[in-house]
């Protein structure tokens, strides 16, 4: 029997992708992205980023950048550890720290750089990994290269994450969980768990992907906003969302830092963020204290979203939690979220569908996103055209 060509067996797979309504492709934008992006010649209403601050074509932002370029050049030509560590990766790691107010930062190219390698190097073999049932697919895969034991409690499930902790006293166990949970937009019970943490001896491990610049009275995070900034063990945040740039951070104590920069491979084995990332980075956590009515214009949006949406549940909408600037319209067949999401694009609006494996099976959804930059009439259009769509999809 011939053995099949690497084509034919990508086709079948593709095809299995295809027949369960999972193929993907991403639309192209012509220029860059905000509440209104063009497509060739024609402009939508983008309601999916997650620049929730308005901040990735801040033009304070773009100079600073060009700053780093100028200043450092495009790359930075090798891991940290080889050659590669600049002094703007340094002031860059200071001002990360400082912003979290935590005693050091360490940065990583992306956040699923971050999470994978600080699961894998802090998580030993013997020791075990408490996750929750929604973490985000970086987690999972650090988890994975971890050579600890995994267990998953329950979504946001404390009295189910205490009994998995009491099965495994007297190891070293480590909880993690998203503090806003990207495709459901709910936020996990930071107090509970920080509590149930101390009692069992256990390490938390937040990642502030989508609460970073959002949540806390000065967007310092689900940290600040649950008081739990000094009882968290590692706190790792992504740039690349409400800070509007590219990449990510851990912050925690000074030893913490130094043994991920020992330990964690994603850091070692990559090179170093160009400079124009460091340089962005620097100049975004000082947007976000420069320009908290930002924060105040996301929180009205988010507001008016919320209401409006409660309006449409009645049309079948299903639930959501409305706790961030996340709003999930969960829709369950994967096909019927496609069919939204299509024509949701025909009347001139961008909102994806999310389909497994980023959601559980049966739960594909619309996943709405405001920012700072949409405009109470951009709201209520797509509130709009949602409500129309879905009475027709009904
Ligand atoms: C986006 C995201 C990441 C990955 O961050 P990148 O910088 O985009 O790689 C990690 N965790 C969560 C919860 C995320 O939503």
């Amino acid at each position: 029997m011939m053995t099949p060509s690497l084509d034919e067996i990508l086709e079948a797979r593709l095809g299995d992708l295809e027949r369960a309504g999972l193929l993907r492709a991403p639309v192209v934008l012509d220029g860059p992205t905000g509440p209104r992006v063009r497509i060739g010649e024609r402009e939508f209403l983008l309601f999916a980023s997650n620049d929730y601050l308005g901040l990735a074509a801040h033009p304070a932002l773009a100079a600073a950048g060009i700053k780093a370029i100028e200043a450092y050049g495009a790359g930075s030509g090798a891991s940290r550890l080889v050659s590669g560590s600049l002094r703007i990766h340094a002031e860059a790691e200071e001002a990360a720290a400082s912003f979290e107010r935590r005693e050091a930062a360490i940065l990583f190219p992306s956040g699923y750089q971050a999470n994978i390698g600080v699961l894998a190097a802090l998580a030993v073999e013997g020791d075990v990994i408490f996750s929750d049932a929604l973490n985000h697919a970086s987690i999972v895969d650090g988890c994975r290269l971890s050579r600890a034991k995994r267990a998953v409690y329950h979504h946001c499930d404390l009295n189910h994450l205490e009994t998995l902790l009491k099965r495994e006293a007297g190891k070293n166990r480590w909880i993690v969980t998203e503090t806003v949970f990207s495709m459901d937009g709910d936020a996990a019970p930071l107090g509970g768990i920080v509590e149930l943490a101390n009692r069992h001896g256990a390490f938390v491990i937040v990642d502030e992907a989508h609460a970073t610049g959002v949540l806390g009275p000065t967007g310092r995070g689900g940290v600040e906003e649950s008081g739990t900034t000094d009882s968290v063990d590692v706190q790792v945040a992504t740039l690349g969302k409400a800070l509007g740039c590219a990449g990510a951070y851990v912050t925690g104590g000074r030893r913490l830092i130094e043994f991920l920069r020992n330990r964690a491979r994603s850091f070692i084995f990559s090179t170093s963020v160009p400079p124009v990332a460091a340089g962005m980075a620097i100049e975004a956590f000082s947007l976000v204290d420069r320009e908290p009515e930002r924060r105040d214009r996301l929180g009205e949006n988010r507001r008016r979203m919320a209401e409006g949406l409660k309006r449409l549940k009645s049309l079948g909408a299903g639930a959501f939690a409305g706790r961030s600037a996340i709003f999930p319209l969960v829709v369950g067949g994967n096909e019927r979220a496609a069919r939204l999401a299509g024509r949701l694009y025909e009347e001139g609006v961008l909102v994806p569908a999310i389909r497994p494996p980023t959601v559980p099976e049966g739960t594909a959804r619309l996943r709405l996103t405001v920012t700072a930059a949409h405009s109470g009439e951009d709201i209520d259009r797509v509130l709009n055209v949602l409500g129309r769509s879905l009475a027709g999809a009904a």
